[in-house]
């Protein structure tokens, strides 16, 4: 059992759930959280800038509702990428899901989740794409990033499984901007040329459709295996 402060004057004691080998799941902070759509805090909040704590229990109900958090937040916000310190839970866990969207064209991915992740490897040679972030201005502002053209990831899925994925263009791009997001570093932070940096009617009517968005965007590679 632990004793818990929820707020309120008087401790609350509770159980906290347990996962498939009968411990307990030790994220209280993640157990006490309401059902709605989680909002997707702004540049400013602490939350941005604090240390993530690793995922250490795995296909357990708290750690799908985090992750269903992430997407709805992902899907309400139009985004195709959302890190769970966005949502201020500082763990180490992301979901990507390219797609169509308001202001992105229809380039696809999956969804996929990554839990405990990291970049193996990054191709030396790099793309600039114009990026946004659902942190700064809601999405509202553009700026174009030099990144690896190509990662490879390693990461661990709901259940528990780890997997290899190497992939490149929109995928590797909104994987790299979320795997930041882990380490607390704002796209803001990576703009190559601050003079381009534009409002989303600029960027939707101008760069979205622009040959160099397109093509640097473009999903030629990926592979997925279980390791
Ligand atoms: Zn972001």
């Amino acid at each position: 059992m632990l004793l818990l402060q929820c707020g309120i004057s008087t401790p609350v004691v509770c159980i906290l759930p347990k996962d498939e080998k009968g411990v307990r799941f030790p994220y209280p902070a993640l157990f006490f959280q309401s059902m709605a759509i989680k909002k997707i805090i702004q540049i400013g909040h602490p939350a941005l800038k604090a240390q993530n704590n690793k995922i250490s229990s795995y296909n357990n109900p708290i750690l799908k509702r985090l992750v269903k958090d992430l997407t709805d937040a992902m899907i309400a916000g139009d985004l195709i990428g959302v890190a769970a310190p966005q949502i201020a839970k500082n763990y180490t866990v992301f979901v990507t899901q390219p797609r169509k969207t308001k202001l992105r064209t229809g380039i696809g991915d999956k969804l996929r989740v990554y839990i405990n992740p990291a970049i193996i490897e990054f191709s030396s040679e790099k793309s600039i794409i114009f990026e946004g972030c659902g942190s700064v201005l809601n999405g509202q502002l553009f700026g174009p990033v030099s990144r690896p053209k190509e990662i490879v990831i390693e990461a661990y899925d709901l259940q528990g499984k780890k997997f290899r994925l190497r992939c490149d263009g929109i995928l590797a791009r909104v994987i790299q901007h979320e795997y930041d997001h882990l380490s607390g570093i704002e796209f803001l932070e990576k703009i190559s040329d601050y003079k381009q940096i534009m409002n989303s009617d600029f960027y939707r009517k101008n760069i979205r459709k622009s040959k160099n968005q397109i093509e640097a965007s473009k999903i030629n590679i990926v592979e997925f295996e279980f390791i």
